[in-house]
């Protein structure tokens, strides 16, 4: 087995209706030989990011979910869907950072295969204001008007027409601020960053970094029965602190797994790094 003889000429059809097929098809395309389509699919049924409707699942069982789904409207054998979450920094308060990902499913051959992506490249933000002038800095500072704005009275709306999306003019979003203003009952509104995909620049460069690492990985094949997808299935913390060799919760080694034939190989020192930094030692820096 290879990945390009398992995949060449083969039609994946991607869950999208925010474009994504603009970096994701190019790629399957070059890398894989596979054509790419994108068939009518509501996608929001799983999900939005304005929070009107909550996403089913983790970040995974959601994409998971939107591949079978598309699978099954279509009748196709291969399926790729993506799911974008955002979250505070783990170490940097005030940062965010965003994780994507993106899975590729084979049911003819029986394979998920899972590409991702974590960066603190992103301008996701919100801010309440109260007049015209707070809203032109925010978009200022958050890359408008090429990455678009979402207008909205709180920030848990209770239905969708309480929401303005994709603004991505400086009279719409005054439109919009105005309006909102009218209906508030607080003299606030909700303004935030647009994340969908063809809203947001920035992130649609994750999405494409995710697709990276998802054709590398089934392009990994499986030493034993050269099944693609071979991946890190564990990873096995205790990395030594260079000073006093006490285990730190940083990876000491990671184990590969087939997903078909089950054969695994261990890896040590995944990040090349022998020791880890004493900041990270309990025992040096607590
Ligand atoms: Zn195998
Ligand atoms: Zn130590």
């Amino acid at each position: 087995m290879d990945s390009q003889i398992l995949f060449k000429n083969r039609v994946a059809v991607l869950a999208t209706m925010h474009k994504k097929e603009r970096v994701i098809a190019p790629l399957f395309e070059k890398e894989l030989g596979i054509k790419v389509t994108v068939p009518q699919f509501n996608t929001d049924q799983f999900g939005s990011f304005t929070r009107d409707i909550e996403r089913s699942g983790s970040q995974i069982e959601a994409a998971r979910l939107k591949a079978q789904q598309v699978l099954l409207l279509t009748g196709e054998s291969l399926a790729i869907a993506s799911e974008g979450s955002f979250a505070p920094h783990p170490s940097l308060l005030y940062a965010s950072c965003n994780r994507e990902v993106v899975i590729f499913i084979d049911r003819e051959n029986d394979l998920e295969i899972i590409g991702e992506e974590l960066s603190f490249d992103t301008n996701h933000n919100h801010l309440k204001v109260s007049d015209i002038q707070q809203a032109i800095d925010f978009a200022e500072k958050v890359g408008f008007p090429e990455h678009g704005l979402i207008v909205m009275l709180n920030d848990h709306p209770k239905n969708s027409d309480e929401i303005i999306k994709g603004i991505n003019t400086e009279a719409a979003l005054i439109q919009a601020i105005n309006n909102s203003l009218k209906k508030s009952v607080n003299g606030t509104v909700h303004l935030e960053t647009d994340m969908r995909a063809m809203y947001n620049p920035t992130r649609m460069k994750n999405i494409e970094k995710a697709t990276y690492n998802l054709i590398e990985k089934i392009n990994c094949l499986c030493p034993k029965c050269s099944t693609p997808g071979f991946d890190i299935n564990q990873r096995i913390p205790g990395l030594p602190c260079e000073w006093c060799s006490a285990p730190t919760t940083l990876t000491k080694c990671v184990i590969y797994k087939c997903q078909k034939c089950g054969f695994r190989k261990e890896q040590l020192f995944p990040d090349g790094k022998q020791f880890a930094n004493p900041a990270q030692c309990m025992y040096c820096n607590p």
